[in-house]
């Protein structure tokens, strides 16, 4: 067996079991295969094991895959994970199918505006920066709810807010990274209350995937357990 599929069955394996210890559904999680730092046909030999859905951090190296795999691009989901800023909008808007960075209302005010009218509407989270460490980005909980109403309140055809994302602090404690993720879930019901259509937790990696869905995790951005390590 290559490495791509030993590798991508051992993480469904660990889905499946994590899945199983809270009772979920395996079908109600999808696993983000993040390609950072690894060449495109890393991305294409995981595409032939069946992985569809990949994440890249960096505009510029996300680009050049997406166009370096343009024979299989009506196969597989391109996810923006990492900061954006907003000089690198259009580029994004024009070809990804999903941003989970979003942590101002004037980002995804230009990702709507420059959304191409022939592709469907970009798949938007707000990443929320849940342990206040000043090194990531991310909104504060206080701040979430007034900028999940403007985004909510975008043009539909050019741009759809799914939910909310957060990178957990690493930590040894697992009651700790635990918290962390309940804090995300309890935004998202809080945030489905007042009446926003929101389905999707990004949560989770490989040190952590298995507190991410029992937190209630929809998404998990896997890498180095993947990929191997950078
Ligand atoms: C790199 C990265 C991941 C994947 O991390 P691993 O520990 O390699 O699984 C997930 N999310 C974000 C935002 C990342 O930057």
């Amino acid at each position: 067996m290559e490495v791509a599929e030993r590798n991508l069955q051992h993480v469904h394996e660990r889905i499946a079991r994590a899945c199983a210890a809270c009772g979920r559904p395996v079908r109600s999680v999808t696993l983000l295969a993040v390609s950072k730092t690894f060449p495109a046909e890393a991305v294409r030999k995981m595409h032939a094991a069946g992985q569809r859905d990949f994440g890249e951090n960096y505009v510029q190296e996300g680009l050049a895959k997406i166009e370096a795999l343009a024979d299989l691009r009506g196969d597989l989901q391109w996810h923006l994970i990492g900061p954006l800023q907003s000089n690198k909008t259009r580029p994004v808007a024009e070809a990804f199918d999903w941003v989970h960075s979003v942590d101002r209302l004037k980002i995804a005010e230009r990702l709507a505006a420059q959304r191409p009218a022939h592709l469907p509407p970009l798949q938007v989270c707000l990443q929320v920066n849940i342990d206040e460490e000043a090194s990531k980005s991310g909104l504060s909980l206080q701040a979430l709810p007034e900028v999940a109403q403007a985004v909510a309140a975008l043009p539909a055809q050019s741009l759809r807010l799914r939910g909310l994302m957060t990178i957990g602090a690493p930590s040894d404690d697992s009651a700790a990274r635990r918290r962390t993720f309940a804090t995300l879930a309890r935004a998202l019901a809080a945030l489905q209350a007042q009446g926003l259509a929101l389905d999707t937790l990004s949560m989770g990696m490989s040190a952590d995937l298995e507190d991410a869905v029992a937190e209630g995790s929809t998404l998990l951005r896997v890498g180095t357990a993947l990929f191997g390590g950078r």
